[in-house]
């Protein structure tokens, strides 16, 4: 039996090849080309899972796919096999802020947790926005300050362009020159976290993100 191991990100990024090849079929390219982006788009897919086992690597090749409704039924194939995020109990994540001493924590029983690789919710009336995301194996609650920006922008997580915040958060890393005052990061992120765990595809800048804010090397 295989057991879970394909990550909301992986997921997206999988889901995203797929349209491209859906894509390519559907401009009636050339046979060569076609087979050019599906051996591109498996490679790609392979090498996020160099440790797979052969019954795992056969799951994703999606090689010898043609129709859409084959490329339809590998997803779905694919979506029984998501790891869900961490499950949390509302006194765990109050334990991650404790200097929020009001803090509201989502409903985590509505929570689907096979779609989400980062867990983040809003505060409108103190303006907060919380995110929650396992690094080294290890829940870390992060607090920003959010302001909603009326134009569009490009979000430093999942990279769409949408209705971003400005978020910005206070580190741990202290400033060189005055060690009184801790560095802050802004970002511009979705303010919409399902839209973007719907979106990211990798966690490379979620992970810089975390670490920059933890003060720790990136
Ligand atoms: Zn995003």
């Amino acid at each position: 039996m295989i057991g879970k191991f394909i990550k909301n990100e992986q997921f997206n990024f999988i889901k995203k090849q797929v349209a491209l090849i859906k894509d390519s079929y559907k401009k009636n390219s050339d046979p060569t080309v076609i087979r050019a982006v599906k051996e591109l788009a498996n490679a790609k897919i392979m090498e996020l899972f160099p440790y797979i086992t052969q019954e795992q690597t056969e799951m994703l090749d999606l090689s010898k796919k043609k129709t859409d409704f084959e490329y339809d039924q590998y997803i779905q194939e694919l979506s029984q096999y998501l790891l869900p995020f961490p499950q949390l109990t509302e006194q765990q994540i109050k334990k991650m802020f404790p200097k929020a001493k009001k803090i509201k924590v989502p409903e985590l029983a509505k929570l689907n947790r096979e779609q989400i690789t980062y867990l983040s919710w809003t505060d409108i009336s103190t303006n907060k926005k919380y995110i929650i995301y396992e690094l080294n194996e290890k829940m870390i609650g992060i607090e920003c300050k959010y302001t909603l920006l009326s134009k569009d922008n490009v979000c430093s997580f999942c990279n769409r362009f949408g209705p971003v915040a400005f978020i910005s958060t206070v580190t741990k890393a202290k400033k060189a020159k005055n060690p009184d005052y801790y560095k802050a990061i802004g970002n511009y992120i979705c303010f919409d976290s399902s839209e973007c765990n719907g979106k990211i595809t990798n966690v490379d800048y979620l992970t810089t993100f975390f670490k920059e804010s933890l003060g720790e090397p990136c």
